[in-house]
């Protein structure tokens, strides 16, 4: 491992790699605290071309590497494990922004991008890059291309697979496989870049992608809107997409306790009604330059009794309060120690049906714990999460969280939904996968990792 080590630091060269506990100590657990890992050496590589050789020096030595981009995963994908015998990869000095092609609607870049700075990078040539999320600050376009990202603008744009045309990645022996391409149709062979979306750093280092740009959409309107049940959502969404033309951005589902916690934790929130609803959905759509267009809309909505009150903002700085309204609810619930974590999706057409069974299921497993809903119900993903009774001790957290889950996903499962929508699988849920995935597509997964990675170093233990 010594001769590793040092071979590593003249890879990346001075002031980009460290051994130092304390400047370790952030890139060893993640966004909520609950796993901790260590590592020998944290390298942070500034080419495609160092990745490689990184690479190339670990699989010569048969030591693994975990790929870290922001580190705001919420599967313990980007820890190292506790051997304390794994490389571990920064990608955030790889950031360079290689090109925009505004003709061509695209921009090629490198993994180590922050998300918010490709979202300007578009704006500034009059182009709009939709993918959105809370933690777009600080999360990396190759994380969010490893993790397949979802977030806010699905509903319109698809997740983070459907904006990707290229990519170069760095195999596990270290080869660069050059897939740069800005191609809108290209049927030659398998197409291999979606292998590697979603595959968690299991299969490959992204290095770069070709990202599709969009016009941006024009005048947006954006509205908070009260309802009455979580259902009335599903049928609201089905009336407007018709009466908005398909013009919806986003059509998030947030409930009244999740928004009481968003005021108790989060310094100047506040909803903008009189009164507390109990479920509330915050809608933008583009208005195809008809100003009235959502109000309009909102007015057929409520004669059919769909919504209770809404709140239209009425410029940007009221839309951008609203949406920080939804953009704090993981840092509430950071605070408040929500304990169990669902990431699930489900057809929509089933989602009525779902949110009435697994409230009862609920009802029935632990009267006492508390539902927590809130997500993306536009595309059928809903973070279904639930808070345990304070006073239990960390055993009986333990057994009740593994009823509680394991019931949930079970009715998930047969409802055709998925136990994970956008966050992937990572540390978290690998066993879920088993048991949902099971027979021949894991199999199919386990064949492809051996085929790809036959040394098994590429982020190990994660997702299979
Ligand atoms: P990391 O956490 O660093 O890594 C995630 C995984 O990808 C790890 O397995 C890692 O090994 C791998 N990886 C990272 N970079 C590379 C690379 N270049 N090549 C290969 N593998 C790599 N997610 C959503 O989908 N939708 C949301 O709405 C959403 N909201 C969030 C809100 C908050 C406040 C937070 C904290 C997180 C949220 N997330 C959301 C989760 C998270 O932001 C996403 O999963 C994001 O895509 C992770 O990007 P990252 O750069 O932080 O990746
Ligand atoms: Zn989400």
């Amino acid at each position: 491992m010594t001769a590793l080590i040092d071979q590593l630091k003249g890879i990346v060269g001075p002031g980009a790699w460290t051994t130092d506990p304390t400047e370790l100590q952030p890139h060893l657990t993640e966004w909520r605290g609950l796993v901790f890992g260590k590592t020998p050496i944290l390298v942070a590589p500034k080419s495609t071309g160092e990745v490689s050789d990184v690479v190339r020096a670990c699989a010569a030595a048969g030591v693994a590497i975990v790929p870290q981009g922001g580190n705001t995963g919420l599967c313990a994908g980007a820890v190292p494990d506790d051997s304390g015998e794994q490389v571990l990869m920064s990608m955030t000095r790889l950031n360079r922004i290689r090109n925009v092609d505004p003709f061509n609607f695209s921009m090629a870049v490198e993994a180590g991008c922050v998300l918010a700075d490709l979202q300007a990078a578009a704006r500034a040539v009059d182009r709009y890059f939709p993918l959105s999320l809370g933690a777009e600050g600080s999360c990396q376009i190759g994380g969010n291309l490893a993790t397949n990202a979802g977030g806010v603008n699905v509903i319109r744009y698809g997740t983070a697979r459907a904006l990707v045309l290229g990519l170069e990645v760095v195999l596990a022996d270290g080869t660069v496989l050059n897939g740069m391409r800005s191609l809108r149709k290209d049927t030659a062979g398998y197409d291999l870049k979606q292998l590697f979306v979603g595959s968690e750093g299991t299969l490959g280092i992204i290095t770069a992608a070709t990202l599709r740009l969009f016009p941006g959409p024009g005048e947006t309107a954006t509205a908070l809107l009260a309802l009455s049940e979580s259902g009335d959502a599903v049928r609201l969404l089905a009336n407007l997409r018709a009466s908005l033309a398909d013009r919806i951005e986003a059509f998030e589902l947030v409930s009244a306790r999740i928004f009481d916690l968003v005021e108790t934790y989060i310094p100047g929130a506040k909803l903008p009604f009189d009164e507390t609803y109990p479920w509330y959905v915050l809608i933008e759509t583009a208005t195809g330059g008809d100003p009235e267009l959502l109000e309009n809309a909102l007015t057929i909505a409520a004669d059919e009794e769909l919504i209770l009150d809404a709140v239209i903002a009425k410029n940007t700085a009221e839309a951008d309060k609203l949406w920080r309204l939804r953009h704090s609810i993981a840092e509430a619930e950071r605070h408040d120690g929500t304990g169990l974590k669902h990431d699930i999706s489900i057809p929509i057409g089933n989602m009525q049906d779902f949110l009435a069974r697994g409230e009862a299921l609920l009802a029935r497993l632990m009267p006492e714990a508390n539902l927590l809903v809130f997500g993306h119900i536009g595309d059928g993903n809903l973070h279904y999460n639930v808070t345990l009774p304070r006073e239990m001790t960390p055993d009986a957290e333990r057994a009740a969280g593994a009823l509680i889950t394991g019931a949930i996903y079970d009715l998930v499962a047969e409802m055709g939904g998925s136990f994970s929508a956008e966050h992937g699988v990572g540390l978290s849920k690998r066993s879920y996968l088993e048991k949902y995935r099971g027979g021949a597509e894991i199999d199919l997964m386990r064949r492809l990792k051996k085929a790809l990675d036959p040394q098994n170093i590429l982020n190990p233990g994660k997702v299979i």
